[in-house]
């Protein structure tokens, strides 16, 4: 029985492309040949990867404004140094909103100086900072958009001068921004996007080439643009099954349909979160996600009990990250809403049960 995946990454996708994928691993459009076998250079793969980068750039309405769309390797992780190393000069913001932020600013911290202008680190970041003030003198400001840990989502982005760089590993696609307010947004596929082996990075080309380091091919934007994304092999499979999803996702009405999605999802969890005694919201209202809803059980003899429970349901990956405890819904594009009914009617039997 296909299981209820609520897993915070590697996580759900489409189970169409799934399908999809694994038949082009054993035959790629009756080529003879596997998708995992051909050249990268060959004509079939160029397309797959040119209709990716146009697919990401079309989905976040970014097409014709300045901006390239490339599929690189090392995941977010390397995003954390690489947006450091080809943007910072002297100083630039971040907010720390969480364990990712914090690796972010930890790498940003051996290229120059790190203002870290607000801070969620006092109530385990449970929140979303606000009303801070930004330094006009900043090479870049640092978002993570989405705290796949602590089930926080920023809502607002601030309105300034200063260059936006965002990891929006956990909620790309998922709902709608004005995307062209960023000069760097990246996302490990692994998320929401495709399987892990690729990292998408959207960057504004104008704001490159403004510092004095020498930077490593590897890890110029630059030269992957130059490239087309095609520097050196591509994480070939990763790419084609990220292009399977943003394809799905363009016929399915593109982000302001998931959207819509989303925000049903998010609402039947976190409605069931608040009215069910048994259960307490770890993010503040606010703030909360609709990728990932982080709760927790006050009577923690009931534990094993609902974890039983989860199990026979078909539930799967709920447990919460070691740092929050509890519980952690991961509720990614491709989770229907019939499985996040599932979760649900286990959490009320429970209230039945207790
Ligand atoms: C998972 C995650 C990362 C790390 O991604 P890797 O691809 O494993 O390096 C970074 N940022 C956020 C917000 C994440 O959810």
């Amino acid at each position: 029985m296909k299981k209820h995946n609520f897993s915070a990454g590697p996580c759900i996708l489409p189970q169409e492309v799934f399908k999809e994928a694994s038949q082009a691993i054993l035959d790629y459009n009756d080529s003879g040949l596997s998708i995992i076998e051909i050249s990268h250079r060959s004509k079939d793969f160029v397309d797959v990867m040119e209709e990716a980068r146009s697919l990401a750039l079309e989905l976040l309405g970014l097409e014709g404004k300045g901006y390239k769309a490339l599929f690189l390797q090392g995941g977010a992780s390397t995003q954390f140094l690489m947006a450091a190393y080809n943007l910072l000069q002297s100083k630039a913001g971040y907010v720390n909103t969480g364990s990712w932020s914090e690796k972010a600013i930890k790498e940003a911290k051996l290229f120059g100086d790190v203002v870290e202008v607000a801070s969620s680190k006092d109530a385990n970041f449970n929140y979303i900072p606000k009303g801070y003030s930004i330094p006009s003198d900043l090479d870049y400001m640092h978002y993570t958009s989405n705290n796949t840990i602590f089930g926080t989502q920023v809502k607002d982005f601030p309105v300034t001068d200063v260059p936006l760089v965002c990891d929006m590993s956990s909620d790309i696609f998922s709902r709608q921004l004005d995307f062209s307010k960023f000069s760097i947004i990246y996302a490990g596929a692994q998320k929401n996007m495709g399987p892990a082996g690729t990292t998408l990075v959207v960057v504004k080309e104008d704001i490159l080439g403004k510092i004095e380091r020498q930077i490593p091919s590897m890890l110029d934007y630059q030269v992957h643009i130059s490239k087309g994304s095609m520097f050196n092999t591509p994480p070939v499979f990763a790419v084609y099954t990220s292009m399977l999803t943003l394809r799905w996702l363009k016929k399915l009405g593109g982000i302001s349909a998931i959207e819509e999605q989303n925000e049903k999802k998010g609402k039947l969890i976190y409605s069931e979160v608040d009215l069910n005694p048994l259960f307490k919201g770890f993010a503040v209202k606010e703030d909360r996600s609709n990728m990932n809803a982080t709760f927790t059980l006050l009577n923690e003899d009931l534990k094993e009990t609902f974890d039983t429970m989860c199990k026979e349901a078909g539930i799967n990956g709920v447990n919460g990250h070691r740092s929050v405890g509890g519980y952690r819904a991961s509720m990614y594009n491709a989770m229907t809403i019939e499985s996040v009914a599932a979760l649900v009617d286990v959490m009320s039997d429970l209230e039945r049960k207790a």
